[in-house]
Formats: structure tokens, sequence, C-alpha cells
């Protein structure tokens, strides 16, 4: 499959993230099925998708929660794939994780400054317990809590406070790569806002890279760089925010974001309704040809027989046999019907 390379950071740089023809089968289910992207240093990408789509794997699978069936993930131009996990803990380029539910993510035994200090713990680096103590006070300072914090329990936080603790927890180690998984999915929606703001703000003061999963396709418009979108366990486009949300190329791209809600009902309008009709088919039989073929508007006969390439488009790829190189040719005109098949 072609590498999805980003057009977007400095070309002298190693990657912060280079994953590789990236296969994640469980049995029959190919939930990540040929997954390819690299992700400059410093830049934030959103992977975007249904749920079903593979994105979560393609994390887990980064951070090593998950043994990959096949590919190589390299972080700072360092290969994981054949590292054992001590390796990884030790491995400068580090990469850290937040999760979808902090309550679920975090010790109820631990206090919540062991919690935040067991990266410091397991990693390289060899401090005492004051200086420890005092990267903690330093890293709660950073997500906008209080010292006094490191006393307490998690269920005696808020949402929004068990999910800064994680924030706190993952960058204690300063990583050059965070995978932030749906951070704010299961916070209440008046503090996701707050969460994200957090974590745009330490994206762009500390500069690490961040692979943002999310389903959120506001918070993808307000912090992502760039944008990735899984269907089915590979990528259909990436390409820049500015041109994905001005001109998305590829059809499920278009649907995705005319489902999204938004803010200005002038812009809901201009995004014509496309219905995406039936469920995401099963990633253990995926259609043949084009994986979208089964809810495609625009599907012709070649769709249901071959697998259409990913091609340059302005700004990155898209994988779309009516794709042209300026990006045009596949547009959804509201749900209109061009189906032969
Ligand atoms: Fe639709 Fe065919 Fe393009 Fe796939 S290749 S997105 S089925 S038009």
């Amino acid at each position: 499959m072609t590498a999805v390379r980003s057009t977007q950071g400095s070309s002298g740089d190693v990657p912060a993230l280079e994953v590789e023809d990236l296969k994640m089968h469980f049995g029959p289910v190919r939930a990540v099925d040929g997954f390819s992207l690299t992700l400059p240093q410093g830049q934030l990408t959103a992977l975007v998708g249904e749920s079903g789509s593979g994105k979560t794997t393609v994390g887990r699978c980064v951070v090593r929660l998950l043994e990959p069936t096949s590919g190589s993930v390299k972080v700072g131009g360092v290969d994981m794939t054949h590292l054992s996990r001590r390796q990884v803990r030790h491995h400068d380029a580090r990469v850290s994780m937040v999760f979808q539910d902090p309550a679920g993510s975090l010790n109820p035994r631990m206090l919540v400054g062991d919690i935040i200090a067991e990266p410091l713990r397991m990693g390289r680096e060899r401090l005492s317990a004051s200086r420890r103590s005092a990267r903690v006070t330093a890293e709660l300072g950073r997500v906008g809590l209080g010292a006094e914090v490191a006393y307490r329990y998690a269920h005696e936080l808020s949402g929004g406070q068990r999910q800064r603790v994680s924030i706190a927890r993952a960058l204690i180690s300063s990583p050059s790569l965070l995978i932030a998984d749906e951070p704010t999915s299961a916070l209440d929606v008046s503090v996701q806002a707050s969460v994200l703001n957090l974590l745009a703000d330490l994206q762009r003061d500390i500069g690490f890279a961040c692979l943002f999963i999310t389903h959120d396709l506001s918070a993808v418009e307000y912090l992502a760089d760039e944008v990735a979108v899984m269907y089915l366990g590979q990528i259909v486009e990436m390409r820049p925010r500015e041109q994905i949300f001005a001109a998305p190329a590829h059809p499920y791209t278009q649907a995705l974001l005319a489902a999204a809600p938004v803010a200005d009902p002038a812009v809901q309008k201009r995004r014509d309704p496309v219905i995406l009709g039936d469920d995401l088919p099963s990633p253990s039989d995926p259609p043949s040809g084009c994986r979208f073929h089964t809810r495609c508007p625009l599907a012709f006969d070649l769709c249901t027989t071959q697998i259409p390439e990913l091609r340059t488009v302005p700004g990155g790829v898209a994988a779309c046999h009516l794709v042209q190189p300026d990006g045009t040719g596949s547009e959804l005109l509201g749900g209109s019907e061009r189906r032969h098949i």
C-alpha cells in the first residue's frame, strides 16, 4: 500500500511517528488492514472515522498495548516493532497515551501524586523522591491543578480533573509523541472545551507531536494541523485541516462532514446532508474493491472489483476512482443517486 506522507513540517526532521503497512487482525476480524501514516515532529494529526473503523486499535498498536499482526511502527526513527515492552519504556523517544475514560485508567488505590510520578519510576532517569515530588507539583500546575491534588485519590476528583491528571501523567516523561484517544468523549460537555483548550495549549507550548483519535469533528477543526480519515481499517483521505474541511475529496469524508453538527446554520445548510445509510460492514468480511462501495452513492461497476489507490490531491491523498488531481470529481450532490450496481 502507498505510504501516507504528511506534507506538513520541515522535511529534514526525523518524523515523530512512522507507521508502515500496519495490520492488526483478531482472528478473522481485520481491525487494521494496511495502515500507513507519517507524523512530523510537533504536529497534531487527527485520526477520524466511525466506531469500528480501527482508529483506536492503531493507537493501541503504537503504544504496544497490542502486538501488531504485521507492519512497522517507528517512533523518532526507532523501530518499536521488535523491542520488548521494557525496551519500549526505556526508549528515549518516548510515547505516551491519554485514554478515553480517565476513571478507568487511573489506579483507584494510588494517590494522584504517585500515579503521575509512575512513568518517572519506570523510565531511565533516576530521580530522588524530592525531585520526583517537585516534578509532580510542576506537572500538576501545568495542567491547571493545585499541588494538594497530589495527596488525593482519583475518585475524589471530578471527571475533568481526572483527565487533567491523565494528561499530567502522560507528559511528565517529556514524550515526543502523545496518543490521545477520544480524550474528552467521556467528560461532561461543559468541561470538554476546557480540556481541549488545555491540550491545544500544551501541544503548542511543549511542541510534542500528537495523534488525536476522535469522532468529534468540531474538535478536529479547532485543533488539528492535518486530518487522516479511516474507513474499515485503512486511510481513505489525509490532508491539511483547512483543505479537508473546505473541499473534502473522498465521498466518505464528505459524508462524515455533512453529518457533523456545526455551530453556524449557514455552514450546515451548505453541507447538504448525505446519509451514510447501512451500518459499517463487518471488518471480518470487508467489501471487495473499494471498501466503501456498499454505502457510496457514487459507486459504479469498477468500485466493486478494483481497489482504489491513494491518489495525490491538493495537500495530500485520497483513495477514490473518481478523484481528480485537483481534488474534484467525487462531490456528493446532496444524496444524488449515481449507483449502477
Ligand atoms: Fe465511491 Fe467508488 Fe470512490 Fe469508492 S471508489 S469512494 S465506491 S466512487
